[in-house]
């Protein structure tokens, strides 16, 4: 139910966890984080419950870090919480992570159709069919193969991707009504579903609206139609706080 992403020099980790503390309030029965750590793996940790329990996790054993990074708090609406049902969700190579607000609403037809390809399925989710559609479509072009994933996918909803293949990208997209945000700093990029999880750290925001995908380096992003159209948005300065 929350989603964030962050790009540049610091440990993404402490960044992902304190935001997701600020989405809290939105609800959730679940939370994980997925980072590209500094040998270029895609590794993650997740966990049912409170954010504390995933905190554990990787106080204990499971420590990450990573420039790049990806993280969610998960409502579950396809499959009861769980670990494995937790966000976020990897392809069978374990190159792409996904972590995904809403509904896919023709999940089914599609995990019928990628299981008779030969994915395998880890979890109960609607979520996990991004990541395997993702990879069937993937030659190189992280940003290319979301888009031919987003003309087969019908719902209201938000994702946001992360690959080993493109360490330097986060790619986030909105279908539907759920927000998104792109956080502007210097040399980082911060990516949220409200605009308070990332105010401590930058008052310029890109408000994402429906239909549109956004490809998010360290030093920029590039917001575009799921067609691929180039679309300008004027960068708005955020002047009040945030009362927590
Ligand atoms: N439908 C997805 C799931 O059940 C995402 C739920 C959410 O918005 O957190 O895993």
């Amino acid at each position: 139910c929350g989603i964030v992403g962050y790009i540049g020099k610091r440990d993404s980790v402490p960044i992902i966890m304190d935001a997701l503390q600020r989405l809290e309030y939105r609800g959730y029965d679940s939370a994980g984080i997925a980072v590209i750590d500094a040998a270029g793996h895609l590794t993650g940790s997740k966990a049912e419950g409170k954010l504390a329990n995933l905190a554990a996790r990787l106080r204990n054993g499971e420590s990450l870090h990573g420039t790049t990074g990806v993280g969610h708090t998960r409502w579950a609406t396809h499959g009861r919480p769980s670990d494995a049902n937790a966000h976020p969700h990897l392809d069978c190579s374990g190159h792409f992570a996904v972590i995904h607000n809403g509904i896919i609403e023709n999940y089914a037809s599609l995990r019928e159709q990628l299981l008779g390809q030969g994915h395998q399925f880890r979890s109960e989710t609607d979520t996990e069919v991004l990541a395997h559609l993702i990879e069937s479509h993937y030659n190189g072009d992280l940003e290319q193969a979301i888009r031919h994933t987003l003309a087969q996918v019908r719902g209201a909803f938000a994702l946001g991707v992360i690959s080993q293949d493109s360490p330097e990208t986060l790619v986030f997209a909105r279908n539907g009504a759920t927000p998104l945000i792109v956080g502007l700093g210097e040399g980082e990029m911060f990516v949220a579903s409200d605009i308070p999880a990332m105010l401590q750290h930058t008052r310029k925001v890109v408000i994402l609206q429906e239909g549109e995908i956004v490809t998010v380096g360290r030093d920029g992003y590039a917001l575009s139609a799921f067609d691929g159209t180039p679309i300008e948005r004027e960068v708005q300065q955020i002047t009040w706080d945030a009362t927590s």
